[in-house]
């Protein structure tokens, strides 16, 4: 497995693999990595046969008051994981690379980035669409794997690409989640003993959610009640958002009619968690 700092030989190597008619795959990380990213490896095979695995922790989609600086990191557990699962390529830039002085240069998809998690975080979006396209154009992938876990980033990447018409395929992964629910996440390592007990409320909540529509109720208001009372039941759960959107479009929808996703943001005690999941109407 190569290990690859310089943007120059990155690229160059995924030309030279191009030439020999090879597609390469991409998984964009921040590291830390843990069974959900591995999954992403593991779909990437499907699709490609030169994986790269970039580990990047991107500071422009951290705001000022966010966690950048005590972002968990561990290089070489990651190096060990990635050769373990037959990885081509990690490739790991140094921040004054990724961004030189005078960096002045970002992509925003307008609306989607101001939606949901970006109400609380204004500039996440923007910079992980900066990131990615910046990453995107330096290792050329014919494929790039997301974890639907961070679903509205999939969506606004997979707009981004339509958009701005680049050929890079966007390829969705599900959720990775631990036996209680709980789903995968490099700050799940944040949460104290009794907050990472209650941490699992966010994946109940929608399961009741989709047993209130199994049982044919469409209403999203009625359901939303019910998850905001069980929720409330809990000691350290606040809310930051619970929505029902339209899986393609992420626009918000008021009665299921057709495949909807829960998005729910929830803060327990400093960490802000997210999950999701599709609903589908009784038939
Ligand atoms: P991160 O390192 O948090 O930026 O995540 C890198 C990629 O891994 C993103 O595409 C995430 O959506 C994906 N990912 C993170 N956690 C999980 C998980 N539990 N299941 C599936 N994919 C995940």
């Amino acid at each position: 497995m190569k290990i690859t700092k310089s943007i120059k030989k990155q690229t160059k190597w995924s030309l030279k693999e191009h030439s020999k008619g090879k597609k390469i795959g991409l998984i964009p990380t921040m590291g830390f990595l843990h069974e959900g990213h591995l999954s992403l490896i593991r779909k990437a095979k499907e699709y490609s046969d030169r994986i790269v695995v970039s580990i990047f922790i991107n500071p422009t989609q951290f705001s000022p008051e966010e966690d950048y600086k005590e972002y968990p990191r561990d290089e070489e557990c990651d190096i060990k994981l990635l050769k373990n699962e037959g990885v081509d390529v990690v490739f790991i830039p140094e921040v004054s690379l990724m961004y030189p002085g005078e960096y002045e240069t970002y992509v925003t998809v307008e609306k989607l980035s101001k939606e949901y998690c970006g109400r609380t975080r204004q500039t996440h979006f923007r910079g992980v669409t900066t990131v990615i396209l910046k990453l995107f154009n330096i290792v050329l992938p014919d494929f790039a794997i997301f974890g639907e876990k961070d679903y509205q980033q999939y969506i606004i990447i997979k707009r981004m690409c339509r958009d701005l018409n680049i050929s890079t395929k966007i390829i969705p992964a599900p959720i990775i989640r631990e036996i209680d629910g709980l789903a995968m996440s490099s700050r799940n390592r944040y949460l104290m003993e009794d907050e990472r007990k209650e941490a699992t409320i966010l994946y109940e909540s929608m399961k009741k959610a989709e047993n209130m529509v199994k049982k044919g109720i469409k209403d999203v208001k009625s359901i939303k009640k019910e998850m905001v009372k069980l929720i409330e039941s809990k000691k350290f759960p606040r809310i930051d958002y619970i929505e029902f959107v339209d899986s393609e479009t992420l626009r918000r929808v008021s009665t299921i009619h057709g495949p909807t996703r829960i998005l729910e943001a929830i803060w327990i005690g400093r960490v802000r968690l997210i999950d999701n999941i599709e609903i589908r109407p009784k038939r």
